[in-house]
């Protein structure tokens, strides 16, 4: 079985790359081109040509415009890179008979409430980065190609950037951090992202029915703040040297940013648990297990 990954060196797609070397061939691309491969999804005809001439059994997408405030002021690359650049990736699995794998979000949702979201329940973004997300949603479930979409949350790894890293970045020089406590989700590893996709691949690749979308995130349940006192918490119980006394619960409205966020952001992942006998542990395990790391603790 030949997979081609792309979008191999961010959180998920490094992830990735351990999780499904053991399924099969596998092909990462970043963005840059090697071997005549292109893997930018800002030049979908390189793109285009690169698909074809692979002729992957499974594309497996881990590429993603992630700015999520820039988006405000770049929708057009935004689309570009998570809509029109999946709506072709669909197209062309839908040609070739092969599964595309793909990502999507919590911002997809409005935030309402505060019972976590179902598969079932309507979208409606709240930003131009969650509307971007929607699209390519929407693009691979019209064109009717085998396809898995995982709408995970709150994503963090010991590689590349996330809140855990910055909040022990920001807690060196400050003595106090004000942080959101009225937004609430589930941090989810970027490790534990991988391990599920390819269970379920795997497990798809012999039963088509189980094609769809699913929510992905750990057990539990944090706000930001509490999220970073988890971290903060730890770091210090391990000996770091943090600067930071305080860290104060702010409501969102006092952290104005060029996108606004969702305030519920609880992802029910009933259904992936049951289609797939999976168990999902709770968030601060992962988090703790990439504090370790994070820290060589
Ligand atoms: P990262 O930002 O860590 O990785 C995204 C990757 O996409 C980077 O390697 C980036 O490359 C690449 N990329 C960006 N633009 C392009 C492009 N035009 N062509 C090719 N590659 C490109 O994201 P995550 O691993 O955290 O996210 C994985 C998936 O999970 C995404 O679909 C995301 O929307 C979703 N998700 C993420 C959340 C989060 O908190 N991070 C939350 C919810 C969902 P480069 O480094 O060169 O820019």
């Amino acid at each position: 079985m030949k997979i081609l990954l792309l979008g191999k060196n961010g959180q998920v797609g490094w992830e990735l790359q351990r999780s499904l070397a053991p399924l099969g061939e596998l092909i990462a691309l970043d963005r840059q081109t090697v071997d005549g491969l292109c893997g930018d999804l800002a030049d979908l005809s390189a793109l285009r040509d690169t698909i074809a001439r692979l002729k992957p059994d499974v594309i497996v997408n881990a590429a993603a415009y992630n700015a999520v405030d820039k988006a405000e002021s770049e929708p057009e690359l935004a689309m570009q890179v998570n809509a029109l650049a999946v709506k072709m990736m669909a197209e062309q699995a839908l040609q070739m008979d092969a599964w595309l794998i793909h990502y999507s979000t919590d911002y997809v949702f409005d935030g309402q409430g505060n019972m976590p979201w179902r598969e079932t329940d309507i979208a409606a973004p709240l930003n131009h980065y969650g509307e971007s997300k929607l699209a390519g949603e929407q693009a691979i479930q019209a064109s009717g190609c085998k396809h898995l979409i995982f709408r995970t949350s709150w994503v963090f790894a010991e590689r590349g950037q996330n809140f855990a890293k910055t909040m022990l970045r920001l807690a060196k020089d400050r003595e106090e951090l004000s942080v959101i406590a009225d937004q609430i989700g589930a941090p989810t590893g970027a490790d534990l992202i991988a391990d599920i996709t390819a269970l379920a691949l795997q497990k798809s690749l012999t039963r088509p029915e189980l094609a769809g979308l699913y929510h992905l995130a750990a057990s539990g349940e944090v706000s930001w703040h509490g999220y970073a006192c988890h971290v903060l918490g730890f770091a210090k119980a391990n000996g770091e040297e943090l600067a930071v006394q305080t860290i104060s619960p702010i409501n969102a409205v006092a952290y104005p940013s060029p996108a606004r966020r969702p305030l519920n952001s609880r992802l029910n992942t009933q259904k992936l648990r049951d289609n797939f006998s999976l168990h999902l542990p709770d968030w601060q395990s992962g988090v703790t297990r990439m504090l370790r790391e994070v820290l060589n603790k």
